[in-house]
């Protein structure tokens, strides 16, 4: 069985660690009603996709 040989450094640990961060979602502008949205979903404003309405939108205010 592969193992490592060595026990790496607290050091090394937490410098491998420090290039571990979050990114941004990438975001596209929605065609129909210009809402910025997740490529290749259906939009969650106006509930279409590729050019079709595919959904109701029921609005989550009051
Ligand atoms: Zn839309």
């Amino acid at each position: 069985m592969a193992n490592p040989t060595h026990r790496h450094t607290r050091s090394r640990r937490d410098k491998r660690r420090a290039n571990w961060k979050g990114q941004n979602p990438t975001l596209v502008e929605c065609p129909e009603c210009k809402e910025m949205k997740l490529p290749h979903r259906v939009c969650a404003q106006c509930g279409t996709y590729d050019k079709k309405k595919v959904l109701e939108v029921v609005s989550k205010e009051l």
